[in-house]
């Protein structure tokens, strides 16, 4: 059947199979609807792909992603200049920031230490966090990468070779704890774990 697709729908198909969460026969549930689509919408689309590799760039404070030199967040005067929270990914930095209880300043370390799959620490953005904590208006360093192997692994790694560095700040991590309104018994053993781990002393 391949062989008797036409190439400009073979071109997109072979695209689109490389999403996440996209087989081929997803792929092609989703030409065939742009195909349907009026040709304004297509081009909208095709020209909205562009615009991401062409106007959009890593922001110089935090290296999230930002259509401006400085990203809005880092760019807002108002936010406490003394915290910093470092997270894996961007996305993780915007539902953290839509939570809006954090008001200090974020960095994106672009990823988790994954010794299995060959991620060692020159994937990190350890330059740019070690850049921000020597600008000594840092105080307090918070790790918010998450609860997984890789992220522990990555909590230790910053901790041994970056915060040594600067002992006036302070670290910490978010709390492993027990999602709201979930029982202990149905809890997972690991999440358990953690949250007996990093229990917190009651006044
Ligand atoms: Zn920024």
């Amino acid at each position: 059947m391949r062989d008797r697709m036409p190439e400009p729908l073979k071109a997109l198909l072979e695209q689109l199979v490389r999403l996440p969460g996209l087989g081929p026969k997803s792929a092609m549930r989703l030409a065939m609807a742009l195909l349907k689509w009026p040709e304004s919408e297509t081009r909208r689309l095709g020209n909205g792909i562009h615009d991401l590799r062409d106007n959009l760039r890593l922001c110089s404070r935090c290296g999230g992603l930002s259509s401006t030199e400085v990203c809005a967040i880092c760019a807002d005067m108002a936010r406490a200049r003394d915290t910093l929270c470092l997270v894996a990914e961007w996305d993780s930095m915007l539902i953290l920031d839509e939570g809006g209880f954090y008001h200090g300043q974020y960095m994106n370390l672009g990823g988790l230490l994954d010794p299995l799959d060959n991620k060692n620490s020159s994937n990190l953005d350890i330059e740019r966090l070690t850049q921000r904590l020597a600008e000594g208006e840092i105080t307090e360093l918070i790790l918010a990468l998450g609860s997984t192997l890789e992220a522990e692994n990555t909590d230790s790694f910053i901790q041994r070779t970056v915060c040594g560095r600067f002992p006036n700040v302070r670290v910490s991590r978010l709390a492993q704890g027990i999602p709201l309104g979930a029982e202990v018994k149905y809890m997972d053993k690991e999440t358990l774990r953690q949250s007996l781990r990093y229990r917190q002393k009651l006044d």
